[in-house]
């Protein structure tokens, strides 16, 4: 079984970025053969970027590539998770814009139609997909576990099973 995660407020604490104290109990009771992967929004990255390049807001309120992949780098071993799938694109919450997509001398190709691409972007199922693919998944043997609506929809746009945090670890 392939089970995604989703980050924040599913593993860790939004604020601290730790490891939720229920997480490790209930990981440890899966199945030995379980395959674990992370996918994260991080857009706070695009948004920094987009400060910086366009020069407004406070960029250094938002974290950069860097301190991302590290941070989730952690929790993924904290948890034993193979892999973590992070998406930077960040989409303005009041008109809908996406942010500037650094061009092709500070990032690869790949990285443009993966980690900065708007379908990797939950709800879109990007994310989702090339966990699938990368670890030779069928779609009925996964997973994905997360805590907002749309986890559910790109659950649900990749065609995989949803189950919330809260179900999955029995909080509340
Ligand atoms: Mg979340």
């Amino acid at each position: 079984m392939l089970y995604i995660f989703d980050a924040d407020g599913t593993l860790c604490d939004r604020q601290s970025g730790e490891l939720l104290p229920d997480v490790a109990e209930k990981i440890a009771t899966l199945p030995s053969d379980s395959i674990l992967t992370i996918c994260t929004n991080q857009g706070g990255v695009g948004l920094r970027y987009w400060m910086e390049k366009d020069g407004f807001g406070e960029p250094k309120k938002y974290p950069t590539e860097s301190q991302v992949k590290n941070q989730y780098r952690r929790i993924a071993k904290q948890i034993g998770a193979q892999r973590v799938y992070l998406s930077f694109a960040y989409q303005s919450k009041t008109s809908g814009k996406w942010g500037p997509v650094p061009n092709d001398s500070l990032i690869t190709p790949r990285e443009r139609d993966t980690i900065w691409s708007p379908e990797w972007r939950k709800p879109a199922p990007g994310m989702l997909l090339a966990a699938l693919a990368d670890h030779n998944c069928d779609k009925s043997d996964a997973v994905f576990i997360g805590d907002s609506d749309e986890d559910q929809e790109a659950a649900a746009n990749a065609g995989i099973k949803f189950v919330h945090a809260d179900e999955f670890f029995e909080r509340r």
